[in-house]
């Protein structure tokens, strides 16, 4: 379960908005109406009887409609992506909302009360593990945190500080500086990698020998308790438990995230990888 469910809501129910969506070209010429309704999942404990610490459903209201007539998107999955975005950046109390979308005047030639969309989406702790150790390594690294910081859809980014460690695997090359940060993040899994993938080419990263020396190697460490076993893309990190320059750095801004899959948090994972490197010395 995701501890946003435990969250109190607000419900917004069949807020009719007359707009152009569609592929047809009927639909973005004549237009029709559609119905949303939105839950929003936020801590109401916080709120203290004052508009200020809650969330004002009528601007929520009014932010749907902007979202929707502001532009014309072919699709009903686009608008409610784009809804859920457009609150979730706007009210940073709101951790996670579903929207449903749904156009009971869709143009299909057969008798049916309705047509609709419904997606969930919410903010997700992320943590990164940083590496370099060619070129300006610090500055790789500070620059690699600035652009995650500066993203629209990453907050509350958390920094560790940067150590010097001996190079794993391939050790003929230069001492790496290694560090981590935890954040959230409006992206998918994916959509992180492919992003921290994109900081990686713009730092002039070239993949010429596995585990070679590099100038920005960024990893995805952990994605909320989620775990994804694909060919591109493996959550928790695999190695992460025998990398003490991954597990310091962690345990600097995230001691108690616990290990889905090893059922251990950061403290105990560097812990237990300190007693076997005592043994084999
Ligand atoms: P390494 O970090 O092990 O030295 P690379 O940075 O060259 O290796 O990454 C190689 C591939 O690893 C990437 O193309 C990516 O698709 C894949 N990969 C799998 N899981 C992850 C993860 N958790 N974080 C980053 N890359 C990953
Ligand atoms: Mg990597």
């Amino acid at each position: 379960m995701n501890y946003y469910q435990l969250y109190d809501q607000i419900k917004i129910e069949d807020l009719k908005i007359f707009a152009y969506h569609g592929v047809f070209e009927q639909e973005n010429r004549n237009g029709q109406n559609f119905y949303i309704n939105a839950v929003l999942y936020l801590d109401m404990e916080l709120a203290n009887d004052s508009l200020e610490c809650s969330v004002d459903y009528g601007a929520v209201c009014e932010l749907i409609r902007k979202t929707m007539t502001e532009h014309v998107y072919q699709l009903i999955e686009t608008v409610a992506q784009k809804i859920a975005e457009a609150i979730l950046l706007q009210y940073p109390l709101v951790d996670s909302v579903e929207i449903e979308v749904r156009k009971p005047d869709a143009p299909v030639a057969m008798d049916f009360r309705s047509i609709s969309v419904r997606i969930q989406r919410s903010w997700h702790k992320a943590v990164i593990a940083m590496g370099s150790n060619l070129g300006d390594s610090r500055a790789y690294l500070q620059d690699a945190v600035q652009k995650l910081q500066n993203h629209s859809h990453i907050r509350n980014l958390k920094q560790s500080g940067w150590i010097l460690t001996k190079p794993y695997g391939y050790t003929q090359q230069p001492d790496f500086l290694n560090g981590a940060v935890i954040l959230e993040t409006l992206y998918s899994p994916f959509q992180l990698l492919k992003f921290i993938q994109e900081i990686e080419n713009q730092a002039g990263r070239t993949r010429e020998i596995h585990w070679g020396a590099r100038t920005l190697d960024l990893d995805l460490i952990f994605y909320d308790d989620r775990i994804l076993n694909q060919s591109e893309l493996i959550v928790p990190h695999p190695d992460l438990q025998n990398r003490d320059f991954v597990l310091k750095p962690v345990a600097e801004i995230a001691p108690y995230y616990f290990h889905p899959v090893l059922r251990k948090t950061i403290c105990q994972l560097l812990e237990d990888l300190e007693t076997r490197k005592n043994h084999k010395s």
